[in-house]
C-alpha cells in the first residue's frame, strides 16, 4: 500500500475495520466513494457524524435512541402486556423490520443486579404479562433464561421463547446438531 496516496490509504484502512468488509471490498468502496460518487461520500460522512453525535442508549430499555427515552418505550399503543428480551440492541431493529411484534423490548446485555432491577421496574410499569426471550440459541442463552425466570418468578408473569429449529431453505445436512435436536423437541403436528 506504500504506493497509494496517503488519504486514500487511510480511507481503505478505515473501511477494512468495518464488520464483514475485507480488503478487496474496502478498496472497491474507497474508490467508489472517493471518485465515482463524491456526493454520496459526503452524505455518508455527514450521516455517520450525526449518528455518532445523536444516538444514545435508551434509559428504560437499553435500546438505541435519539433521546433519553426511545420512541418504542414512549409509545402507549405498544402496551399489550408483552415484553421481548434481546441480547443486543441491534436485534430490536431485526424484530421491528419483521413487523410481527408490537410489544415492548428490553436489552439484557449482561446479568447484573442493577439491570434486573430496571427490568422489574419495566415489567411493573408496563403491566407486562408475558416475557418473550428472543435470544440466539445456545447453552449460554438457556442459562440466562433460567436465571431470569427464577429472579422474576415472584411477579406472576409467563415466559416464552422464540421457536428454534431448521431455518427455511437450509438442508438438514447443513444444520448443526443442537438445532436438529431442538427442532425435534419442538415438532408440531402436520
Ligand atoms: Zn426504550
Amino acid at each position: 500500500m506504500n504506493s497509494y496516496p496517503e488519504n486514500f490509504k487511510k480511507l481503505i484502512e478505515s473501511l477494512e475495520k468495518l464488520p464483514s468488509i475485507g480488503r478487496k471490498s474496502a478498496i472497491r468502496l474507497a474508490y467508489f466513494l472517493a471518485f465515482e460518487d463524491k456526493f454520496s461520500a459526503i452524505n455518508l460522512a455527514h450521516n455517520i457524524e450525526e449518528c455518532v453525535q445523536d444516538l444514545q442508549v435508551c434509559e428504560e430499555c437499553f435500546g438505541v435512541s435519539d433521546s433519553y427515552i426511545c420512541d418504542i418505550c414512549n409509545d402507549d399503543s405498544r402496551n399489550n402486556g408483552e415484553l421481548c428480551i434481546v441480547a443486543n440492541a441491534k436485534d430490536i431493529f431485526l424484530l421491528e423490520d419483521s413487523g410481527e411484534f408490537s410489544g415492548k423490548y428490553f436489552v439484557i446485555s449482561d446479568i447484573k443486579d442493577t439491570n434486573i432491577k430496571q427490568l422489574e421496574i419495566k415489567i411493573t410499569n408496563n403491566n407486562i404479562k408475558e416475557i418473550i426471550f428472543a435470544l440466539t440459541p445456545s447453552l449460554g442463552s438457556d442459562g440466562i433464561m433460567l436465571f431470569l425466570e427464577d429472579k422474576l418468578s415472584h411477579l406472576g408473569i409467563t415466559f416464552s421463547k422464540i421457536a428454534q429449529g431448521i431455518p427455511t431453505g437450509v438442508s438438514l445436512e447443513n444444520v448443526d446438531q443442537l438445532s436438529l435436536i431442538r427442532s425435534l423437541q419442538a415438532r408440531i403436528k402436520v
